[in-house]
């Protein structure tokens, strides 16, 4: 199996869109986009990232021992673009929750303190406890599918 066949397939799994942002005393905030998010366990209460070795948030992540998930809105690819390095150069602005950096405007915000972390393979997992959540109930959610960006607002809700 080659690591495209994989990527495809791992592809067919649509996911929202999070921004993973973390801040290092002195050195400022840094953001990551990332879809490999998942809610773990309900007490306590737990969530998971799962970080690319060559990714630099990574190191970040190990010296803040913090990080927020920012469930990104369907208004927001061009913040899912930023924060994966598509696109150049933009400022953005962050909110705060529970002293963390958080993006505005996200459908969810969930601040964390790291509680464990497991090497697999070429990427860390990072379990979270999670310290605070902020909700928008008004906001829709960005959709990743097939390597591109999709919104629910266009699908048609399944009837029983
Ligand atoms: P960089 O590439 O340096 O940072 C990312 C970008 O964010 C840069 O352009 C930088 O300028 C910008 N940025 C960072 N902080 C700020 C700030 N404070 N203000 C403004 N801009 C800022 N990778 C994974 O490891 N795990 C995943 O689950 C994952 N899921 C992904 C899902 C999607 C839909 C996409 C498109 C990509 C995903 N990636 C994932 C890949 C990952 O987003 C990119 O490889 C990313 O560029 C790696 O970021 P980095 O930490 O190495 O930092
Ligand atoms: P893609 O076709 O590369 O990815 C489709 C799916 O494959 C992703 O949703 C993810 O589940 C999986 N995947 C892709 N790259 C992976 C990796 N390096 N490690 C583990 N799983 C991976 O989609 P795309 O639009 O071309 O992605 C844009 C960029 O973002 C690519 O460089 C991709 O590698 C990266 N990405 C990385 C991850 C990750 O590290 N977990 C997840 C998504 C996208």
């Amino acid at each position: 199996m080659d690591d495209r066949q994989f990527r495809t397939a791992m592809g067919k799994f649509s996911t929202g869109v999070t921004v993973i942002a973390t801040e290092v005393a002195g050195e400022g905030i840094h953001g990551m986009t990332a879809n490999a998010f998942m809610s773990v366990s309900l007490d306590p209460k737990l969530v998971v990232i799962s970080i690319g070795e060559k990714a630099k948030v990574l190191n970040k992540i190990k010296e803040s021992q913090t990080f927020t998930v920012n469930i990104l809105s369907a208004d927001q690819q061009e913040v899912s673009m930023i924060f994966a390095g598509q696109i150049k150069d933009k400022e953005v602005e962050f909110d705060r929750l529970d002293g963390k950096p958080v993006i505005p405007g996200a459908v969810t915000q969930i601040a964390c303190e790291v509680s464990a972390e497991h090497v697999e393979g070429d990427h860390t997992l990072f379990i979270g406890k999670v310290t605070d959540i902020h909700i928008d109930d008004e906001a829709e959610p960005l959709i990743f599918y097939s390597g591109r960006y999709r919104s629910l607002l266009s699908v048609q809700p399944v009837t029983n």
